[in-house]
């Protein structure tokens, strides 16, 4: 295992998806300027769940630019592996923060990744629909999402199993709606079958997994029944197709079970099945009484109920069945890195020694462009831990309008990669630019065995 410190992602990094709006604001707001944009706030959704705190903007460039960066070794096969478990917010709208997160590392990490590879296949098992990547990725092809998640009364309120993507991307948009309670051997006779067939069928050449802990039993904000072996069976099964990975985090709110989880996650990638017992540290009150590693699941009632479950299954492996195997795109003019590969650095020693976090908030906070002052009352927005029926149901046609939006930024971003014309020459044309674009040095030649980690600290948050 190596250990870096990201490079921080820049505003400009951010606009990939993101609008200059919005990043600006994310950009310039404080909580002592706060009170004077109290329209901005409404319209970028920065209160309730999503609110302006000291640090707010460095936090975003910390965990996107762990994520980009982790896109940009994969892209330079550094290695073959890649965990960020301070990214994976995928909430992020392209105009909007949403469900605790402000700039969606997600879909940025994956534009990295479309430089290198042909098609990117994103899987979320986080109890949350991933509302902000699917949108983004709705249209096209590039890129499949297959979200795992609680469906009804529950946020953001998107993820019905009859989303399947629109236009180029119609069946690329995967979405496997659940109910209270599933268990580890339930979750995992539906998500292997599912992940099989769509191994099969879309052929990725890198894949992320958003891997949110908030699908754990106990979890409190969650209502699913998996343990962590079972959570992390799932990680496992993806790792065994050998195919380039992005490991992300994303929610988890019981904040001892979500260490347990990717701590025993990150055992897994690297071949390791941890001992149960927690070795003796300075947070060994947290883990009390049992001092283990593992969790056991709830006596909850499971209400996915087998023929619920087999209809689901039933239906996405018909939708897959639809898919014309291996689709295939060119590459035009590949960009730049985003981020200089040489400036990830690795971590040799204590990485809060160095600079870095605390000088960009300093020149951020000195930054002479300030946000116009405005007046005007806030109107909250649906909170996730409230929104009822209707708020949702509002919540839904809002991001199926939105959703065109996201996807068209998406698609300027990757020039005309979507409207691939013939397969045949397009994957040629592609090999040839996949070849030009990396910059293959000795050791990308013998892509390491183990895990590359990107760690994130928090700087002087
Ligand atoms: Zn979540």
């Amino acid at each position: 295992m190596k250990v870096f410190r990201p490079a921080l992602a820049s505003a400009e990094d951010m606009t990939k998806f993101h609008s200059d709006e919005y990043i600006e604001f994310l950009r310039l707001i404080t909580p002592d300027n706060q009170h004077e944009h109290m329209r901005q706030l409404k319209r970028f959704n920065c209160a309730e769940d999503c609110p302006v705190f000291d640090g707010l903007f460095n936090f975003c460039q910390i965990y996107t630019g762990g994520s980009v960066g982790g896109a940009v070794q994969l892209n330079h096969k550094k290695t073959d592996t890649v965990i960020n478990w301070a990214g994976g917010l995928h909430h992020a709208k392209k105009n909007e923060a949403s469900g605790f997160c402000y700039v969606n590392d997600i879909v940025l990490a994956i534009l990295e990744l479309l430089k290198a590879h042909q098609r990117v296949l994103y899987i979320d098992i986080d109890i949350h629909h991933g509302d902000g990547v699917e949108e983004a990725f709705y249209t096209t092809d590039r890129v499949m999402t297959v979200s795992f998640h609680k469906f009804g009364e529950y946020f953001p309120g998107t993820g019905h199993l009859q989303d399947v993507g629109q236009h180029r991307g119609k069946y690329y948009s995967v979405n496997v709606p659940l109910k209270d309670g599933i268990d580890d051997e339930a979750y995992v006779a539906l998500f292997k079958p599912v992940m099989a067939k769509v191994m099969e069928m879309y052929q990725p050449d890198a894949v992320v997994f958003q891997s949110g802990a908030d699908s754990l039993t106990g979890d409190r904000l969650g209502c699913f029944n998996l343990s962590i072996r079972g959570h992390g069976e799932c990680l496992k099964y993806m790792q065994t197709f050998g195919v380039p990975l992005l490991v992300l985090g994303g929610g988890g709110y019981t904040i001892r079970n979500v260490a347990r989880c990717w701590t025993y996650e990150t055992g897994c990638l690297l071949g390791h099945d941890l001992e149960n017992k927690l070795p003796v540290n300075d947070y060994s009150e947290y883990f009390g009484p049992t001092h283990e590693l593992q969790i056991a699941p709830s006596n909850m009632e499971n209400q996915n109920t087998p023929e619920y479950l087999q209809g689901v299954l039933n239906k996405i492996l018909e939708n897959l069945s639809k898919i014309p195997p291996k689709p295939s795109v060119p590459f035009h003019d590949v960009p730049p890195d985003a981020i200089d590969p040489d400036s990830i650095g690795r971590v040799k020693e204590d990485p809060d020694q160095k600079g870095g976090g605390a000088e960009a908030e300093a020149a951020r906070r000195s930054d002479p462009r300030e946000l116009e002052p405005e007046d005007g009352d806030r109107d909250d927005k649906p909170s996730r831990h409230d929104a009822s029926a209707k708020e949702e149901a509002d919540g839904e046609k809002k991001v199926k309008e939105e959703k065109v939006e996201g996807a068209e930024a998406v698609k300027a971003e990757l020039g005309d990669a979507a409207d691939a014309k013939d397969p045949e020459d397009a994957a040629d044309e592609a090999q040839d630019a996949g070849k030009d674009a990396m910059d293959v040095d000795e050791e990308a030649k013998s892509p390491g065995k183990g895990a590359g980690i990107m760690a994130s600290d928090h700087g002087d948050q």
